[in-house]
Parts: structure tokens; C-alpha cells; sequence
């Protein structure tokens, strides 16, 4: 079915579409050279491959037959070595995000109960996490991986994290497997530290539309939240970002594909971002467990590669993260989370990063 022919997209679209206007009238394409950026990271990489920001420190334990992959993680990395997409030399590693960085997004009281465990029994069930200490840390350093991702991005045009797209994640409370709104975080960091004003344009792929992030920028001049997702999901409540494309239950690769291709140029073109960060979640894949659209890997491989490209051969930098992905085969599903690695590998080699 064509896109054009679905009802709440196209209603989705008018609605937007003044304030696509409006954002872009608001932000004013300020091109400037990169700052001098402080590296959150403990080892600089030497080499010329595209960078990779990866933490061991990614991972928690959870209880056993707990739905979360948390598996999926270290195995991305293994996969991208194994199949040499990169050597290890490409990974920066990634500080733990501070509480002053997570309050420019989340609020003291979430920040404070949620890092000291006084997540009540019922928020916690919200989460889908039972607290731990682990998963403080987990969350912390995975968006501290975002964050540098993104500062790695704008010195050297591209950047990808093995984790990465907790877009559920509001500033006072966290939901659907998300703690802290990496994505926000990194966001909202990079263009509130910057003068002149830096905008960020963000690309969500994943499966389920990302309520946190738009409810996060909702109006934020600087910061335009572009989603495809499938309508007939999680979150049930959507929240109104800039852009919301919503695709019906078992769409495939090609109309996703043309979906993406039909307005992707168009935002890059209107919004003039200063920095693209892209959400490449797998679970809009055929096999995933919570995704309910009918993409292939050759699917995902052609959406990062398109998205990618798009971005990079515009001279805007681009930080990528995994986002949502499920599946209890935790080899296979991380394979297919290191497509957006190899997609990544493929547009640095010829675009001459
Ligand atoms: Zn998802």
C-alpha cells in the first residue's frame, strides 16, 4: 500500500507540516567550525577507521529469562571485530555520564531516586527493569557512549555506539526498557554548550515511535525529532514530534524504504542540521520479537546506508546508536544490530573519512 494512501499519515504530515515551517524558519543554519571539544573518553584511537564507542560496562545482569537481550551488547562488538568490519583499535571507550549531565534532560527527583533505588515497585514494572546497581551503571555509561559518540561525530563526520536509543525515557520517569533518554542527553548537551546555536536533526528508525525524545523537544527550536514507526504499537500514547511518519503492521522494505527516502532529503535540505544523530533500531526486522513490520537485513542495510550517506555526502556529521531490537537468539539479533556498523564502515571507506 502507498504511504500517501494511509489516513493518519498523511493527517500526520499536514499537522506537522506547519511546524516543519515553523522550526525551520526558527533555525537559522549557523554553519561553523568545530570547537575544541573535551574527549570524554579513556583512550584516544590512532587509526583512521571509522570510531566505534563501546563500553564493556554496557551490560547488567538481570534475572534469569528476563525478556531484556542484555546479551546483545559485548556481542555486537565481538561480530564487527570477528568479521573484521573494525579492529579494536577503532573503539573509544566512554566515561560514566554525571548527574549534572543527565539534569540537563531529567529531573533532580528521578536523577536522585533512580541513581540511590527508591524507584518505587510499580515505576520499576514501567521500566521493565527491576533497579539494581548494574543497571545504573549500565544506563549511565550507555549514554555517556552517546554523548561521545556524538562529540567523535562532529570532529570526524561519522560515529557509531554499540548501544545506545532509550527513547522511551522521560525526564521525570523511565518506561518501555528505558532509564535515561540517552538520545535527549546527547542532544540537548550538544547544542546547549554551543555558541553560536548548534541544531540537531534526530532520525528514529526504531519500531516504536520515540515518545520520550519527542515529548523531550517538543519546543525546542534547536533539536527536530523525525520517527517512522509502526502506529499499531508500543507506546500506545504517542507524543507529537516534529515528524511522525506512522507505517501499518507488516509493511516491508520497499515501502519503509521509500518511506524514509521521501522525506529524509527533504528535512536535511529545510532544517539544515548541524549534527544528524540516527536511532538505527533493528525491530522493525521480520524475525524481531516486539516489532510488527516485515523489514529484512537487506532492508536495514539499505535504510542505514541511505540514511547514512544522506547525511554524510551533505557535510552534516552523523552519530549513530543500535536502539530496540528483540529477539531471543542473542547471536543472530546482534548481528543484525552490526548492520548499521557496516553500513557506516561502507559510507566512511567511500566517502573518504
Ligand atoms: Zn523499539
Amino acid at each position: 500500500m502507498a504511504y500517501f494512501t494511509k489516513q493518519s499519515a498523511l493527517y500526520t504530515l499536514l499537522v506537522r507540516y506547519k511546524s516543519i515551517q515553523e522550526k525551520t524558519f526558527l533555525k537559522v543554519n549557523i554553519r561553523h567550525a568545530p570547537s575544541k571539544i573535551l574527549f570524554h573518553t579513556e583512550r584516544e584511537s590512532g587509526t583512521r577507521g571509522l570510531p566505534v564507542v563501546h563500553h564493556s560496562k554496557y551490560v547488567c545482569d538481570l534475572p534469569p529469562d528476563h525478556r531484556f537481550p542484555m546479551g546483545k551488547f559485548p556481542r555486537v562488538l565481538h561480530f564487527l571485530i570477528k568479521d573484521q568490519v573494525i579492529t579494536d583499535k577503532q573503539i573509544w571507550m566512554p566515561n560514566l555520564a554525571s548527574e549534572e549531565l543527565l539534569g540537563c534532560v531529567h529531573t533532580k527527583e528521578y536523577l536522585d531516586n533512580f541513581i540511590n533505588g527508591k524507584i518505587e515497585e510499580k515505576e520499576q514494572r514501567r521500566t521493565g527493569f527491576p533497579w539494581s546497581e548494574g543497571l545504573v551503571r549500565r544506563c549511565r555509561y550507555e549514554t555517556g557512549g552517546t554523548v561521545l559518540a556524538v562529540e567523535i561525530a562532529w570532529r570526524r563526520g561519522l560515529a557509531c555506539s554499540t548501544a545506545g536509543g532509550t527513547h522511551h525515557a522521560f525526564p521525570g520517569y523511565g518506561a518501555g526498557f528505558c532509564l535515561l533518554n540517552d538520545l535527549a542527553v546527547a542532544a540537548k548537551h550538544w547544542t546547549g554548550t554551543s555558541t553560536p546555536r548548534r541544531k540537531v536533526l534526530i532520525v528514529d528508525l526504531d519500531v516504536h515511535q520515540g515518545d520520550g525524545t519527542a515529548f523531550i523537544f517538543r519546543e525546542d527550536p534547536d533539536v527536530f525529532t523525525f520517527s517512522v514507526h509502526c502506529g499499531n504499537n508500543f507506546p500506545v500514547r504517542k507524543q507529537q514530534g516534529d515528524l511522525d511518519i506512522s507505517m501499518d503492521v507488516g509493511v516491508e522494505d520497499k515501502e519503509y524504504l521509500a518511506t524514509v527516502q521521501t522525506h529524509l532529503p527533504g528535512l536535511l535540505e529545510s532544517f539544515r542540521p548541524d549534527l544528524v544523530l540516527y536511532d538505527a533500531g533493528v525491530d522493525p526486522h521480520w524475525r524481531d520479537e516486539l516489532g510488527k513490520l516485515r523489514l529484512t537485513d537487506q532492508g536495514l542495510y539499505q535504510r542505514d546506508l541511505y540514511v547514512i550517506d544522506a547525511v554524510v555526502k551533505r557535510g552534516i556529521p552523523v552519530a549513530t546508536v543500535v536502539g530496540g531490537g528483540y529477539s531471543r537468539d542473542i547471536d543472530s539479533l546482534a548481528i543484525r544490530h552490526s548492520i548499521v556498523h557496516r553500513a557506516a564502515t561502507q559510507v566512511w571507506k567511500q566517502q573518504g573519512l
